[in-house]
């Protein structure tokens, strides 16, 4: 398991930037009569890679051998980086293009997509058409794995999980509909009029396309789905995301150079060894310069085939991301895929309170006042679990920033609280307007918790 992941720091960083919580999917007040579906957040499902004979699977990228990427780097990046180590001047960007390359054919060539937004190879994650407690011994530890559901079956019996899968890098309209699909097998197989359905992270933006669909089809959620469980979701996608598509990484990023290269290197092999090396050789203009065009060529050649990776990018950051990036010539169905999920996700409260209207009930469970990963500009304009903005998890609650309590004469632009004479959500510690979120009286707030420590959460369990 020793892949040179240390090598491949920096689109580490961008990935991490979006990496789910291992959060957990059940309520004090769930009905044990109905069945769950729990949708998985980023690299959360098993997927694999087929090639003839050989299957490799996502942990989360279908990386080869260290010694096979050794042997790419020597081949592609040794005499870029070479005369940039010389010189100390990385003529005609020769050395980051090569390193960006090597990256994006290291991490994404095997889950690229094509022109429609398909995988180019054989990508497929592992589905489970039966409830958990039918499901093999192994399928049940890697789910078990992933999201630590133990309480929920223990309380609501394994007979009434349902793991959904996908494929985190693949396409959105297509997962939505499978998931769609498996709403209605779960029904069958389960015999249950509806199900409830746990959006976690990256799911959530999964759920705003699940919801649109239902809209499309002129059908209420409400047909299908008893309740809404939605744990740190990414309703309005991760600044992370958008900020790296619109601007690119911060220079001189503070997380990259003292907590995620050093993490990533932490493994004591012969590539982490060269890498660190040559960042300590590197003045770190150059380095600057190398993530900038990683990020640019990552982009551009790979994640904006990705659409799941297009729901991801916040309602903010779209226009402008879909200016730089998706008006080329023959992207056009790209583009009228990531449009279509555009409006999903600006449509997202209006679909919710038309659900919660239908007579479904919808919760909402997030993290606030964890600053976000300083990758991008807005690190410290926004609060935050660390992967998402609070804005997006928690459908728009107001707030200035981490540890930046409101001020005395703070007016509220709105107040979604359903009976304000007789609620009190005033935050205890006074930096969120809670009334400001779609939902006051079933969001729930945990402060100073960051989105991938969500899962050992016990009150949250
Ligand atoms: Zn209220």
């Amino acid at each position: 398991m020793k892949k040179s992941k240390k090598a491949l720091a920096l689109v580490l960083a961008v990935i991490m930037s979006v990496m789910c919580c291992s959060a957990v999917a059940q309520a004090a007040t769930a009905n044990e009569y109905i069945p769950s579906i729990v949708i998985p957040g980023i690299f959360q499902s098993e997927t694999k890679y087929y090639e003839g004979a050989k299957v490799q699977t996502n942990s989360p990228f279908f990386m080869d051998d260290t010694l096979d990427i050794v042997g790419m780097a020597l081949t592609d990046a040794l005499i870029p980086i070479g005369n940039l180590l010389i010189h100390q001047e990385d003529k005609d960007e020769q050395a980051a293009y090569a390193v960006a390359n090597l990256l994006g054919e290291v991490l994404l060539e095997k889950s690229r997509c094509d022109e429609n937004g398909k995988f180019v190879h054989d990508i497929r994650a592992t589905k489970y058409n039966d409830s958990f407690r039918d499901l093999s011994a192994y399928d049940q530890e890697y789910i078990l794995d992933q999201i630590p559901l133990q309480n929920y079956i223990d309380i609501a019996g394994e007979e009434n999980l349902y793991f959904f899968s996908y494929a985190s890098l693949g396409n959105m309209i297509d997962t939505a509909q499978e998931l769609y699909d498996f709403i209605q097998f779960v029904k069958a197989d389960s015999g249950s009029d509806k199900v409830n359905i746990v959006p976690i992270s990256q799911g959530g933006s999964v759920a705003n396309a699940l919801l649109q669909i239902y809209a499309d089809n002129g059908r209420s959620v409400a047909e299908d789905i008893h309740r809404i469980l939605y744990i740190v979701p990414a309703l309005d996608g991760s600044i992370l995301v958008g900020e790296i598509y619109q601007y690119g990484l911060l220079d001189d990023s503070y997380e990259l150079y003292n907590t995620m290269f050093p993490a990533l290197m932490g493994e004591d092999d012969m590539m982490s060894y060269l890498v660190n090396i040559i960042l300590r050789i590197l003045p770190n203009a150059d380095i600057n310069n190398i993530l900038d065009v990683a990020v640019k060529v990552l982009i551009e050649d790979y994640m904006r085939y990705s659409t799941l990776l297009w729901g991801l990018c916040p309602s903010g950051n779209y226009p402008a991301c879909r200016e730089m990036y998706l008006l080329d010539e023959g992207l056009e169905n790209i583009l009228a895929q990531a449009d279509w999920y555009y409006e999903a996700q600006c449509n997202s409260d209006a679909n919710i309170l038309q659900a919660k209207a239908d007579g479904v009930e919808i919760f909402d469970v997030v993290d606030y006042n964890y600053p976000l990963y300083q990758l991008v500009d807005s690190y410290d304009d926004v609060n935050a679990d660390g992967i998402i903005q609070l804005d997006s998890t928690s459908m728009g609650a107001f707030s200035l920033g981490v540890d930046k309590k409101l001020p005395a004469d703070y007016v509220p632009t709105h107040s979604n609280c359903e009976d304000p004479q007789n609620h009190d959500h005033t935050d205890p510690n006074g930096i969120v307007d809670v009334c400001t979120g779609l939902l006051p009286e079933t969001t729930f707030y945990f402060y100073n918790q960051d989105h991938e420590k969500t899962g050992s959460n016990d009150v949250i369990m």
